[in-house]
């Protein structure tokens, strides 16, 4: 297995999307004035195995539009068709398209891909709904013109810590996870490398691993306490299998691809590197 990071270009977060007051202020400060992070990538994921060509999420488009809350900076040389040639892959390869969640840096990269497109029946339930869809006028946020993914359930095989869990694979190495919190329907993709190590692509899960840690809902998701439960299933994961982490907009994602960094199960605390050759004996954590 071999799983490619891919970046469409880069993200500036308003620190009130990032650091959510609570309560009545949470979706407030998104559009009140206020600083912006540094520039954050736009992740998507290619995964090559057995002879398939998985793409996790499709980036973002040179076309995208400014939000309150949201800078994008995205050239048409960052789109797609660029990051695949930077990662010597080709998009006619892509076998097909699975997506964590429905928003708008995730899916615009589709209209460059010909293959089937999966997406949760719950997220895709959401996008439809009224309130998305006033949501995606109000932000001026289209979904790609011909979007019109399948739509995949998650059933009841449990995997790991979480409780329902649809193979995307024939050996069980891939599999979509739900992570509800920042969409409904949102769900994280684990690959079992050939080393063991679970590799999570986590799509807008969190925006950081620090998010993680510190069991912080963030602003845009209609229910922080479910987001909150997600928190604490990915831990309770990363406390059962060696995990690596990898949010869509966390800096250090690509690193922590590259250098197999398993996160700590512990909330509030840093991550930490794993050189170690057994890397399930090195997560040792009940
Ligand atoms: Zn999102
Ligand atoms: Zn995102």
């Amino acid at each position: 297995m071999q799983i490619h990071a891919l970046m469409t270009g880069t993200v500036s977060l308003k620190h009130a999307f990032l650091f959510p007051d609570s309560g009545p202020r949470r979706q407030l400060g998104l559009f009140l004035p206020g600083p912006f992070s540094e520039p954050m990538p736009i992740h998507c994921w290619a995964v090559e195995h057995e002879g398939r060509l998985l793409l996790i999420d499709s980036g973002e488009s040179a076309a995208v539009r400014d939000i309150a809350f949201a800078h994008f900076h995205v050239t048409r040389e960052q789109e797609l068709p660029g990051a695949f040639a930077a990662a010597g892959l080709a998009l006619d390869d892509v076998s097909e398209v699975v997506l964590t969640h429905h928003h708008g840096d995730h899916v615009d990269g589709l209209v460059h891909v010909q293959a089937p497109v999966l997406i949760n029946d719950v997220e895709q339930r959401h996008a439809a709904s009224v309130s998305s869809r006033a949501m995606r006028r109000l932000l001026r946020q289209p979904l790609p013109r011909g979007f019109a993914p399948q739509t995949f359930t998650l059933d009841d095989r449990p995997f790991g810590a979480f409780a329902r869990s649809p193979p995307l694979s024939d050996d069980g190495r891939i599999v979509a996870v739900p992570t509800p919190g920042h969409t409904p329907g949102h769900i994280s993709v684990i690959c079992i490398d050939d080393s063991g190590r679970h590799v999570m692509l986590a799509g807008d899960a969190t925006d950081t691993l620090e998010q993680l840690h510190a069991l912080r809902a963030d602003a845009v998701g209609p229910d922080p306490k479910v987001h909150v439960q997600t928190l604490e299933r990915i831990l309770a994961h990363c406390a059962q299998h060696p995990t690596v982490y990898l949010p869509s907009h966390d800096i250090q994602s690509a690193a922590r691809l590259a250098d197999a960094t398993i996160v700590s199960a512990a909330a509030n605390q840093p991550a930490r590197h794993s050189p170690d050759p057994h890397p399930a004996a090195a997560v040792a954590v009940s």
